[in-house]
């Protein structure tokens, strides 16, 4: 079997057993099975809705499984403008989901602050947490969020299974708090 081979089978010599990697199997798993946070703020919420109806269907992807609790997700979907006031509560929930965990910034606003050039706005939620996918747009559609949920499946298939359950994810600035 190669490096990049993910299972291995030869009927006529398993017979029923298949061969794999262990980072294969718990990857496969956990990128068939994300339970986003919808952490929506602002009008990219909408869209974020739109793709569990029926038209978009993310329960294709295995992710219609939205949970409202930190405790039962493990990707935040940040959807809208991220105002101080509501940063400590965006880090704070962060914080609360046990890894393995993904952030997806969903729009202008969440990547980069988007129009609002203004003192209540951060200018990026990667300033508090640190973000796997950014997705552009304003809002972005429903299948600008599945592309990027495929891009971050993609990235959990390279992971490392046990690595992502040790390592210290940092963020660039935390120092989120007005002067
Ligand atoms: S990116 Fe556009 S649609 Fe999304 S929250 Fe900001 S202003 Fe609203």
């Amino acid at each position: 079997m190669t490096t990049t081979t993910e299972y291995g089978y030869n009927s006529k010599v398993e017979g029923e057993v298949i061969v794999s990697k262990a980072d294969a199997v718990i990857n496969w798993v956990r990128r068939h099975s994300v339970w986003p946070m919808p952490m929506g703020l602002a009008c990219c919420a909408i869209e974020l809705m739109a793709a569990g109806g029926s038209r978009f269907d993310i329960s294709r992807f295995g992710m219609e499984v939205m949970r409202f609790s930190p405790r039962q997700s493990d990707c935040m979907i940040v959807a809208g403008t991220v105002t101080y006031k509501m940063a400590q509560v965006v880090r704070r929930i962060y914080d609360q989901m046990a890894e393995p965990k993904w952030v997806v910034a969903m729009g202008a606003c969440a990547s980069t602050g988007g129009m609002y050039r203004s003192y209540a706005t951060l200018q990026g939620v990667d300033r508090i947490v640190p973000v796997d996918v950014y997705i552009s747009g304003c809002p972005p559609r429903p299948e600008a969020l599945l592309d990027g949920m495929m891009r971050l499946q993609d990235k959990i298939k390279t992971e490392s299974s046990t690595r992502t359950l040790l390592r210290n994810r940092p963020v660039r600035d935390l120092t989120f708090q007005k002067k």
